[in-house]
């Protein structure tokens, strides 16, 4: 359930709905809007006589949530949620960002130069993977933890936030110092105790869509990190597997717009993993943010055809910078900033 209070309600009277709302047996998650506070309650409520919480001075409105996922839909913030990062760095707002780099950490040498470039031309997020879910046991795993030492070395030299993949709990504890936002990996989108365990996490999260997973699947990976208290989830489309076999995977620009009706949570498009070939990155980037996504995720190195990992999708640094040029006459277009 939803209960809406007016712009002018008073702690006073929310806490006293908070209180008829516990005492149905519900949890109750708060959220404080531009102009109005918003308690979502999650439980058992199909016995439960919304009504009389209509009349609870300072009471907007009250509404039963029909959709599975009860945090992450748009109802419990319509307004749309901003994820805020330390610099200041938004993603949800009016700025379309970009997260780039390597799809594995690799040298520091590569990585500086993948850095500096990508400051240069308005990137804010630095992205790498140094625990990487290969197909393969045999190929590329990744430098672990001295990998994020490096990319936070290098991140914060060129003032850039750090973007990287967790894939167990265990590694939540020591990536904390090295990322400013975990990578949830399509392959773990329905690992469930790490998704409860980032719940805990007060970082933001990366959810990627898994390869075979629903929009509502996603939504509900989601409502699983959020129901722990940690509402700074960023949504992610990075293709699906489809019977298409010229790409990848397949992009589903369409989940673009349908996760934004649906949810309140910001969305970030990955045309690399969601094509897996270099020339069609570019124009599933703009696509993307023409269809209204927050964010880009791309992989980009500065020897791309040698990257130690997912070579055939990365970009050069050239095709990044012309990329980037291109993007930002899109996002004009669509009325926000780059
Ligand atoms: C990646 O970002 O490099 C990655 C492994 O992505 P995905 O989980 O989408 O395959
Ligand atoms: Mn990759």
């Amino acid at each position: 359930m939803i209960v809406a209070m007016q712009e002018k309600a008073t702690e006073e009277q929310i806490d006293l709905v908070i209180d008829a709302m516990v005492d149905v047996g519900v949890n109750v998650h708060r959220t404080t809007g531009a102009s109005q506070t918003i308690l979502a309650g999650v439980g058992p409520t199909a016995g439960v006589d919304l009504s009389k919480f209509e009349v609870f001075p300072g009471v907007l409105y009250v509404h039963r949530i029909s959709a599975p996922y009860k945090l992450a839909g748009r109802a419990f913030r319509p307004e749309g949620t901003v994820v805020e990062f330390p610099n200041g760095v938004m993603v949800g707002g009016g700025q379309v960002q970009v997260m780039a780099g390597p799809c594995s950490i690799e040298t520091r040498e590569s990585l500086v130069e993948t850095a500096r470039r990508v400051k240069a031309a308005g990137g804010n997020f630095l992205r790498g993977g140094a625990f990487k879910p290969r197909s393969s046991p045999y190929a590329f795993q990744g430098l672990g933890i001295p990998g994020l030492e490096l990319m936070r070395d290098v991140a914060e030299a060129h003032g850039l936030l750090t973007v990287s993949e967790v894939m167990e709990i265990a590694q939540i504890e020591p990536m904390m110092p090295y990322v400013d936002c975990f990578q949830v990996g399509a392959r773990n989108m329905q690992n469930f105790n790490l998704l409860r365990e980032l719940g805990q996490v007060r970082k933001p999260v990366l959810l990627k869509r898994g390869i075979a997973a629903t929009i509502e699947e996603l939504l509900l990976s989601s409502e699983y990190i959020m129901s722990g208290g940690n509402y700074d989830v960023i949504l992610c489309e990075r293709g699906i597997r489809t019977y298409e076999t010229s790409t990848r995977n397949t992009m589903d620009i369409s989940a673009i717009p349908v996760l934004k009706k649906l949810s309140h949570l910001p969305v970030v498009a990955d045309p690399s993993h969601g094509t897996g070939r270099r020339d069609m990155v570019a124009p599933m980037a703009k696509a993307s943010v023409a269809a209204g996504a927050d964010a880009i995720l791309v992989e980009v190195h500065p020897n791309a055809d040698k990257a130690a990992s997912d070579a055939a999708q990365t970009l050069y640094l050239e095709q990044f910078e012309k990329l980037m040029s291109e993007l930002k006459v899109i996002a004009t277009a669509v009325c926000r900033t780059m």
